[in-house]
């Protein structure tokens, strides 16, 4: 029987990991404790997510009020893409992938907008478009906890979110805490961890072990031999240079993540309430670091100097599997996208809330177990790099050998390549997408290819559908008006939440 779980790392993976676990293994008789290096510090960045987490923070029974408070958050409904796009022939550009579906009312208007493609296509097809512009919040004062007038999810100070999810799984949820640093993990004859070596506390025994250590990889990566594939060859930016800057508390907050794109990369900058947290993104191949670093200057207005930044050197690509006997990886121990879509938090909890759904028993549960979860969390990381990738190979973008490289064929996945070369003459359906599970669905995929204007054949329609159409535009219209007079500012309604709180569900 398994009885003792032990979590590695108190990171964003380690405490999502337990407060998941702790919620499903409530009134089982297992003991679940989170061992931390006291000296290893987390990773520190990753402060935007997308609106699965609002799920996984409602069951947990947190406060939405209390995280907003206590994790400097602020809501994020989309992200804005910038410039990526030729400015040579489309001059400053940008676009919205847009967290509410693009599809009102149950009607595609996607053949619709091919018409005649005059408005973003976001602004066609979503009134939450109106509403990110005219900066104003996702909900109400009176709007209960965890829902929405449009579709969101948050920017959070990951360090303080970290923090806080550690006070709920020891406070609320009875997660024992260690400060320890494992240095080995003892096996039995059949592979299975039965305890690990720790500086502080000597041998821990344990029944089932989740890595939480990061990029590390400790247990599932270094101890257990678990090979990690390198996916450099399709993403290949590399690296990163990170830095938080102060932020006027008179100015409106914008309810997106901006994504501006340049020569070898691109740049996130995330509002919170006190701060910005804002990071270039390259690949090192094709900019120097003090290029690079010149280009953040640039972006911040010149002060950069006034901050520490840091650099942080990114592994693209995912460990072969991540449950192997009784040890499952999760959070960047499994693997590591980069930044632009905020998928890694989204995949740790993805993980965590499917590892705590079908935890086992027993061994004898494990092995059924671990191919399940590995054939759906492995197929997960395979779409999330195929939908990375189609930011970069779907832009027209030809001033550097950059841009160059991420349209060479042989940087494109193969699937990808196929269905690129399908919506050239048809656009995207949901039958393009197989899975009933997609992480990025057929709505995604049509956010950012008519976002960066994809050359789709423009489609014969029959002429009831455009009539429907018509209708449902009209109505899309009149809801973004209403919604963006019914709307509370971003930046007031935070303020009042914090004064406040909001209605519990
Ligand atoms: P870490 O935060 O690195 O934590 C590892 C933990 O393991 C630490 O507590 C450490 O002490 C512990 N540990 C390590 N070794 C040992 C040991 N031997 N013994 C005991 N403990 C040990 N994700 C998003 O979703 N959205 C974003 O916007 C985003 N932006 C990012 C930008 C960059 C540049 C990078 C690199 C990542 C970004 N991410 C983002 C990813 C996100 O930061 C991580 O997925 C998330 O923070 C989870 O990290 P982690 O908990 O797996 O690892």
């Amino acid at each position: 029987m398994i009885s003792k779980v032990v979590v590695v790392g108190g990171g964003t993976a380690g405490w999502l990991a337990v407060n998941h676990l702790a919620h499903s293994l409530k009134g089982q008789p297992v003991q679940i404790t989170l061992l931390e290096s006291p000296t290893i510090p987390t990773i520190g960045v990753g402060e935007g997510t997308v609106p699965a987490i609002r799920q996984s923070l409602k069951k947990m029974g947190i406060s939405e009020a209390d995280f907003i408070r206590e994790c400097d958050v602020t809501f994020k409904q989309s992200i804005k893409f910038i410039n990526w796009l030729d400015r040579a022939q489309h001059g400053e550009n940008a676009y919205h992938h847009l967290f509410d579906v693009p599809v009102p009312f149950g009607l595609d208007l996607t053949a619709d907008w091919l018409q005649q493609p005059q408005q973003p296509f976001a602004a066609h097809v979503a009134k939450q478009y109106a509403v990110v512009q005219a900066n104003k919040a996702p909900k109400l004062i009176s709007t209960p906890e965890y829902q929405g007038l449009t579709s969101y999810a948050y920017h959070l100070d990951a360090k303080k979110f970290a923090a806080f999810m550690q006070r709920h799984a020891i406070e609320k949820a009875g997660v024992c805490y260690r400060q320890a640093d494992v240095l080995d993990v003892e096996l039995d004859a059949a592979g299975y961890i039965v305890a690990l070596n720790t500086a502080q506390h000597g041998r821990v025994e344990a029944d089932f072990v989740v890595d939480c250590t990061g990029f590390s990889s400790l247990i599932l990566g270094q101890k257990l031999g678990v090979p990690f594939i390198d996916r450099s060859d399709w993403l290949l930016t590399d690296t990163a240079l990170a830095v938080q800057v102060p932020f006027a508390q008179d100015i409106e907050i914008p309810s997106f993540t901006l994504a501006t794109a340049h020569q070898a990369g691109w740049i996130w900058d995330i509002h919170l309430n006190s701060r910005r947290g804002v990071g270039l993104v390259y690949s090192s191949a094709h900019l120097s670091e003090d290029a690079a670093t010149a280009k953040l200057d640039k972006y911040l207005g010149g002060n950069l100097a006034q901050h520490s930044f840091r650099k942080i050197p990114m592994k693209v690509g995912r460990r072969q599997h991540f449950w192997q006997r009784n040890c499952v990886a999760i959070g960047l121990s499994q693997g590591f996208v980069e930044p632009l879509e905020a998928t890694a938090i989204l995949v740790a909890d993805f993980s965590a809330d499917l590892l705590s759904k079908r935890f086992p028993k027993d061994r004898a549960e494990n092995e059924l177990l671990a191919a399940r979860f590995n054939q759906r969390v492995v197929h997960c990381w395979d779409q999330i790099l195929e939908f990375i990738k189609l930011h970069y190979c779907a832009s027209d973008r030809s001033d550097s050998q950059f841009w160059r490289d991420n349209r060479d064929p042989a940087t494109i996945p193969p699937q990808l390549r196929d269905k690129l070369q399908l919506w050239r003459s048809f656009p995207p359906c949901r039958e393009d997408f197989f899975s009933k599970f997609e992480i990025f669905d057929f709505e995604n995929f049509l956010y950012v290819l008519y976002g960066m204007k994809y050359p789709t054949q423009t489609p014969i329609c029959a002429a009831e559908y455009l009539a429907i159409a018509a209708k449902h535009r009209q109505q899309v219209a009149q809801q973004a008006l209403m919604l963006t007079e019914q709307l509370p500012g971003h930046r007031a309604l935070l303020e009042k939440i914090r004064q406040y709180g909001l209605q519990k569900i």
